[in-house]
């Protein structure tokens, strides 16, 4: 049986994040990926938005380690050379109803530290969107977007230059806690048994069915999940639009969010569709979906100019918002085994939060 410190499960930006952390904290790190490369999952699949920590619970996990995370992520990329730009984000009223809306989501960015927002007036609005149909507007200054993949390579390279080493092909099948180490058992064309006195579950989708295969876990501390793919469509020619838009929601009607790319490209969504399996097809028939809810704040949108982008998955517990769920991170005295810490529920911010989760874990594998 091979040996090692610590084992990180998963090589998405939040298992990338951790195996940082802990290789910075001077521990001997393996990660294992079932995959043939990292990122292929979530990680890669999402808005790319650094959130600003507005929308949360006040005194969440989500709450906390967005703010934290965005901080440490704008530090880092500019560190490392990551793609990235603090472009800002307006949320937007579409009708004059909406306003008081508005209000309330300035007053709860308060309540979760976030006191930069500003309520625009008309002028300002049509100065900085000139194309953007609106009742009322706020500006979140410190929105940006990231380049997730230079991101997670920043990261890995990081990792390895503090001595941490990545298995890819190497599936998790398996595991069980003994003295005080976790044996994992690891799959793919040469199956190995590594014991390590830490293991960090970051499998993201799989982090259920990865913590249920830990024979030693109290079965009832592992949650439900329920998967809801989000699909984008993305704008032919050039974006109308230099900041992220988001529409507050509206009874009655779809919303879809503007979010750019760092080469500029326009895309809209995600939608949000509950599945029954990880399954990335974008269905083209979801078009006048789009096209109805871009057009409530765009209505300039031509026939024939969204096609169909792609889609992630939502690694959610429950139904419900992403701002009113928490993200779940548990030690030993959740599931019943010493060394091990499980990450369920890592959905949106998790790109954002990704370095101050990676940060609370490493401080957790030290006192837990
Ligand atoms: C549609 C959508 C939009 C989003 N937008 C944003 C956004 O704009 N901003 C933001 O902050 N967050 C956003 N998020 C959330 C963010 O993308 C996730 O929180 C984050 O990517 C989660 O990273 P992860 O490392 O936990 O999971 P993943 O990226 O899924 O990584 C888990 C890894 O574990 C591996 N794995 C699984 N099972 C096993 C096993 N048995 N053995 C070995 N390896 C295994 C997988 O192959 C995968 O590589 C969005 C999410 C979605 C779905």
């Amino acid at each position: 049986m091979e040996r090692t410190d610590c084992i990180v499960i998963g090589a998405g930006v939040v298992g990338l994040a951790t195996a940082r952390a802990l290789a910075r904290a001077g521990r001997d790190v393996v990660i294992l990926e079932s995959e043939s490369a990292p990122g292929q999952h979530t990680s890669s699949r999402n808005t790319g938005c650094i959130h600003a920590g507005m929308g949360y619970v006040p005194g969440s996990l989500k709450s906390r380690l967005a703010l934290r995370g965005k901080a440490l992520l704008y530090r880092f990329c500019a560190d490392y050379g990551v793609g990235h730009r603090n472009c800002g984000k307006l949320v937007v009223a579409t009708e004059a109803a909406q306003i008081p809306a508005l209000h309330a989501l300035m007053r709860k960015a308060e309540a979760n530290g976030l006191n930069d927002l500003r309520l625009l007036d008309a002028a300002e609005v049509r100065e900085m969107e000139p194309a953007l149909r609106f009742a009322g507007a706020v500006l979140s200054p410190s929105s940006g977007i990231v380049d997730q993949h230079e991101l997670m390579q920043a990261l890995l390279g990081d990792a390895e230059a503090h001595g941490a080493s990545l298995a890819l092909n190497a599936p998790v099948l398996g595991g069980r806690a003994a003295d005080d180490r976790i044996e994992i058992d690891v799959g793919g064309a040469e199956g190995i048994t590594i014991a390590a006195k830490t293991v960090v579950n970051a499998a993201g989708l799989g982090a259920q069915a990865v913590a249920r295969g830990i024979a030693g876990i109290r079965p009832d501390s592992v949650p439900g999940q329920v998967l809801t793919r989000g699909c984008y469509f993305v704008l032919r020619g050039r974006s109308p639009f230099s900041h992220l838009i988001y529409p507050l929601p509206e009874v009655g009607h779809g919303t879809v969010h503007v979010s750019l790319d760092v080469g500029g490209q326009l895309r809209f969504g995600p939608d949000s569709e509950p599945v029954d399996a990880i399954d990335y097809h974008v269905d083209p028939g979801r078009a006048p979906f789009f096209y109805e809810s871009a057009r409530r704040f765009w209505p300039d949108l031509r026939d024939g100019d969204l096609v169909p982008g792609y889609a992630g998955i939502r690694p959610k517990l429950s139904h419900g918002r992403a701002s009113d769920n928490d993200f779940v991170i548990q030690g030993s005295e959740a599931h019943g085994v010493a060394g091990l810490i499980n990450l369920y529920g890592i959905e949106s911010p998790g790109l954002t939060s990704s370095l101050a989760i990676g940060e609370h874990v490493a401080a957790l594998a030290v006192t837990g």
